[in-house]
């Protein structure tokens, strides 16, 4: 039987719900640990014992142990301790608030201390706390450049492109395609835009500020005669210069997991 190197092929199994019990941020960074070695897919307690045996003597370890990356969530609170944050509060659009450094995300003021720890007065949602510490610690300020671009057009992206669609763009239209309002309550919710619709012809396009500098654009087509609506969801160009590619698919894919949520509890 092949073996299984793409670490995608073992997120597929996982619950996906990133709860961090594997102490890594998202199921994507466990994936990814378990192809290069670094963790056992034992360390998921939620993976059935069936899946577990299948895998097993099929995954086979990378050696390439050098990249492994700053996605670990103690690493990266370590790393919140050696920034200056004054220094780097201009850098991001954020502000200093008693001490601390302020980062709005869609809309509302997430607080981070020195030691890595997050607070918001919305509930803290896990799958933010990583993109947003990510931002912090390795954004390099660069301003928004206007373009968009598909996820697949991202530095590392079009591997990763088939899930992005699967567990982010199709969710997100269905749900769309179900309640057409929902776009529009987004907007106030979120503090988001809506952008020119003659933006790739779509028939509604929002804009929202997940971080500061790193704005989303969700464009929908309704359906037309033979043809099935659509819907993409755009990074500006400069997304890459903020957050690795894990931390983008694990920010689009939540906040469409987000919106699932809010939509079901107003159904
Ligand atoms: S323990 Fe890790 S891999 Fe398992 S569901 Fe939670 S975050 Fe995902």
């Amino acid at each position: 039987m092949a073996k299984i190197t793409n670490p995608f092929d073992i997120y597929k199994l996982l619950p996906q719900t990133n709860c961090g019990d594997c102490s890594l941020p998202n199921c994507l960074a466990f994936a990814a640990a378990v192809i290069k070695g670094r963790k056992k897919l034992a360390d998921c307690p939620y993976i059935k014992s069936e899946d577990k045996e299948h895998l097993a003597s099929r995954i086979g370890i990378k050696e390439d142990f050098s990249r492994a990356r700053g996605d670990n969530l103690d690493m990266l609170k370590s790393r919140i301790g050696d920034i200056d944050f004054s220094t780097k509060a201009a850098l991001l659009g954020a502000q200093i608030v008693s001490g601390k450094l302020a980062v709005k995300s869609l809309g509302k003021d997430f607080l981070i201390d020195s030691k890595g720890n997050v607070t918001s007065e919305c509930h803290t949602h896990a799958w933010m706390t990583v993109p947003l510490l990510s931002y912090i610690a390795h954004s390099n300020g660069a301003d928004i450049t206007g373009r968009w671009v598909p996820f697949r057009e991202l530095k590392d992206g079009s591997p990763m492109n088939p899930l992005f669609v699967q567990r982010g763009e199709k969710p997100l239209k269905k749900l769309i395609d179900r309640n057409s309002e929902l776009l529009g309550d987004l907007i106030s919710m979120f503090s988001g835009e809506r952008a020119d619709n003659r933006l790739f012809s779509s028939d509604i396009a929002l804009s929202l500020y997940p971080l500061p500098k790193l704005p989303v654009l969700i464009c929908y087509w309704k359906p037309e005669g033979d043809m099935g609506s659509d819907l993409n969801i755009f990074f500006d160009a400069s997304a890459e210069k903020h957050l690795q590619i894990e931390s983008l698919f694990s920010l689009g894919v939540g906040l469409v997991m987000m919106f699932e949520k809010i939509a079901r509890k107003h159904s």
